[in-house]
């Protein structure tokens, strides 16, 4: 019989307070049943932020590099269960190994930088206006800290989140996607392992609707980082706004990969295949937009079919998988949706756009990898996230016209530049209208230690990773310290010319 599992609140493992479960399935064989896992209610999260309160207390007391000494550990351990973390992502996820052992990378990446992070979180010491007195800035951790997070880096965004969250000294409240719990309990179980005092962590599993609009209504959470969907991330800012909350929001792309005629093809082509086929097209930073310049465009095109046929669709455990399922059948069904969508627009539909036939992938979600030419700046297929392994393909005949059918989506999260011109590519990085520009790379690989996220609907401005999300985190606070023994006035005394 499949396990069942529990939140982590109040310092404990502890079931549902309303007794209801959910089934985590194995997208590659749907009658693999995980385990089951709280249907958590808005009465769970109440008792989480209470006990995350006291949690905070502790924590934020607690000297940052001691903070990040455990942080240190979780890298450690996350080595130590690479493998192992790797192997049950997949299977409840569905991505290949190669891509689930990579996720774990970046939580061990992002666990070590905020190991270090502990004894930085500069401040600012700077000369005063005034004379015998000292002005600087330092940080302070903000409070219980509310994580929204999404099912297609089950690893690595949680820990994006978690780990300088924590090294900042708040509590957190994880609410990982209903998609993947079974990831964010392993995760728990580590930080736990690794010496984090009970109560600065609690796991509510659940879905979003539930209590994840509970942790974003409750007034006592005053920080939100939400990845998702952008639909979802609007719901959630609306929330947030009305109630002055401190909110992060990381949600969908429209990414494209430009290829110029005087392109080194052979690895446009590697990238291609990987940014649009990775992860079965259910990355943000997923390549769904190939704009190719008139002079390559046939022959790229047909060894670009060439080879999506040939890929190798299969269970993500299995050796030689290039191309997992689909997480669920709804998402299955919307990239359905689509095909028929391209078809009304007139696109000329190359390859994939089907089920593959066979009894041996007839018990998962899995789909053909698909490609679209033909595609013009406008249709639907351009413009919308389809979040699959779907691939629009976009004839120019110039870097400029390019450059325009990249920014003119509402999303503006990666970009991909193919090119040996290198005037060019420093132009691109400034005209191109994203939060990454990739230079012969794929629109994917962001590292852990820059920051990363989108402009226009891909984001609010925040960024994961890098030094910028110990901003989020973190409270700056300014202290004046006069030791002159009179009151000085700022703006009004003048020491122009005056000896101490
Ligand atoms: P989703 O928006 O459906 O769900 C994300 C999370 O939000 C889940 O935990 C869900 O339970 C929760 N949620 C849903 N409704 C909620 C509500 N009303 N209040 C609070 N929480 C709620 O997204 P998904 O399908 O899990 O992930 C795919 C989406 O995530 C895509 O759009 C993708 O582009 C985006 N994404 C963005 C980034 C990025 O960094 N920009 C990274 C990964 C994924």
């Amino acid at each position: 019989m499949a396990k069942t599992f529990r939140n982590y609140i109040g310092g404990e493992w502890v079931a549902p307070r309303n007794g209801a479960y959910f089934d985590n399935r194995n997208p590659a064989r749907t009658d693999d049943l995980i385990g089951r896992f709280p249907d958590s209610d808005a009465s769970d999260l109440e008792v989480a932020v209470r006990s995350a309160k006291r949690g905070f207390a502790v924590w934020s007391r607690t000297p940052a590099p001691v903070r990040g000494d455990v942080l240190r550990r979780v890298g450690d351990l996350l080595v130590e269960r690479k493998e192992a973390v790797a192997d049950a992502m997949t299977r409840e996820m569905g991505k290949v190994l190669a891509e689930t052992r990579g996720d774990v990378q970046e939580g061990i990446d992002t666990a070590y930088y905020a190991a270090t992070e502990g004894r930085r979180l500069f401040g600012h010491t700077v000369p005063s206006e005034l004379q015998s007195k000292w002005a600087m800035s330092f940080r302070r951790p903000i409070g219980v800290v509310g994580l929204i997070t999404p099912f297609n880096f089950p690893m690595a965004i949680p820990t994006w989140k978690t780990f300088p969250a924590l090294l900042c000294g708040n509590a957190v409240i994880l609410k990982p996607s209903e998609d993947v719990p079974h990831t964010a309990h392993l995760l728990v179980e580590i930080l736990l392992e690794a010496g984090l005092p009970p109560e600065v962590v609690q796991l509510v599993h659940g879905r979003g609707e539930t209590v994840g609009k509970a942790l974003v209504e409750h007034p006592e959470v005053p920080v939100i980082s939400f990845t998702g969907s952008t639909e979802t991330g609007s719901i959630i800012g609306e929330t947030c706004g009305r109630m002055h909350k401190r909110l992060s929001l990381e949600m969908g792309g429209k990414n494209a990969q430009i290829v110029l005629d005087d392109a080194d093809l052979d690895l446009a082509l590697e990238g291609v295949l990987w940014g649009a086929f990775g992860t079965t097209g259910q990355r943000c930073t997923a390549t769904s937009r190939l704009v190719l310049q008139r002079g390559i465009h046939d022959t790229f095109l047909a060894r670009l079919a060439d080879r999506a046929k040939a890929m190798r669709l299969g269970d993500g455990r299995v050796e030689g998988t290039d191309v997992g399922p689909l997480i669920h059948d709804a998402s299955r069904a919307k990239v359905e949706s689509y095909i028929e969508i391209g078809r009304g627009e007139g696109a000329e539909l190359v390859c994939g756009g089907a089920r593959p036939s066979g009894e041996a992938l007839s018990h998962g979600h899995y789909f053909e990898p698909t490609i679209f030419a033909g595609v013009r700046p406008g249709m639907r297929l351009e413009q919308e996230e389809i979040f699959g392994p779907v691939l629009s393909v976009l004839r120019v005949d110039t870097a400029d016209e390019a450059f325009t059918i990249n920014n003119d989506v509402r999303y503006g999260l990666s970009s991909s530049l193919y090119t040996r011109d290198l005037n060019l590519a420093f132009r691109a990085m400034q005209e191109l209208d994203n939060g990454i520009t990739y230079v012969n790379a794929p629109t994917i690989g962001a590292e852990a230690h820059l920051p990363f996220g989108g402009v226009k609907q891909t984001g609010n401005g925040h960024r994961e990773g890098g030094w910028e999300v110990y901003e989020f985190y973190s409270e700056t606070k300014v202290g004046y310290v006069d030791y002159s023994g009179t009151l000085q006035r700022a703006q009004i005394d003048n020491y122009l010319g005056t000896p101490d």
